[in-house]
């Protein structure tokens, strides 16, 4: 019966139906929509954000590899490598920084999402502090490329 009933619903952006109709969201329900308008909602705002890391295989609940954080390529510094609650990915910085030493549009805040069954969380979420403005001294979670020494230089180099 579950899947059969996924089949009757409709994309809330194009309203259109079809088998690619489905919830979307990784850890907050953000909509019921199509592949296609899912890429397009999903590709708009990893541009807005900067939310433009490769995406990393999720691991299996069997997989116990300690996970190595991933280097930036332009400075080489550690980065912390998260998806997006809107299953795009982004390089943050290791640690925390006051509010008032990060540019309000590198400002991100890590959430852990809860099981559906359970509990337990079941992964981490980066949220992209937005909205209410927080204190000069409340702890954010600066991208990568705000924290970047060489990030400026590639992109000029990049043109
Ligand atoms: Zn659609
Ligand atoms: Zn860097």
């Amino acid at each position: 019966m579950g899947e059969m009933g996924d089949i009757s619903r409709i994309c809330q952006s194009c309203q259109a139906g079809g088998p690619t109709v489905r919830e979307r969201g990784r850890g907050r329900r953000i909509g019921v929509l199509c592949g296609t308008c899912w890429d397009i909602y999903a590709n708009r705002r990893a541009l807005e954000e900067g939310a433009t890391a490769p995406a990393r295989a999720d691991p299996g609940p069997d997989d116990v590899d300690p996970y190595e954080p991933p280097a930036c390529r332009h400075c080489g510094a550690l980065v912390g490598h998260y998806p997006t609650t809107y299953d795009r990915w982004v390089h943050l910085a290791l640690g925390d920084l006051p509010a008032r030493d990060v540019a309000p549009g590198h400002r991100w805040r890590l959430e852990t999402v809860p099981g559906r069954h359970t509990r337990v969380p079941v992964g981490i979420v980066a949220v992209r502090v937005r909205g209410i403005e927080p204190l000069p001294g409340d702890l954010v979670r600066p991208a990568h490329r705000a924290v970047c020494l060489s990030w400026d230089a590639a992109r000029e180099a990049e043109g």
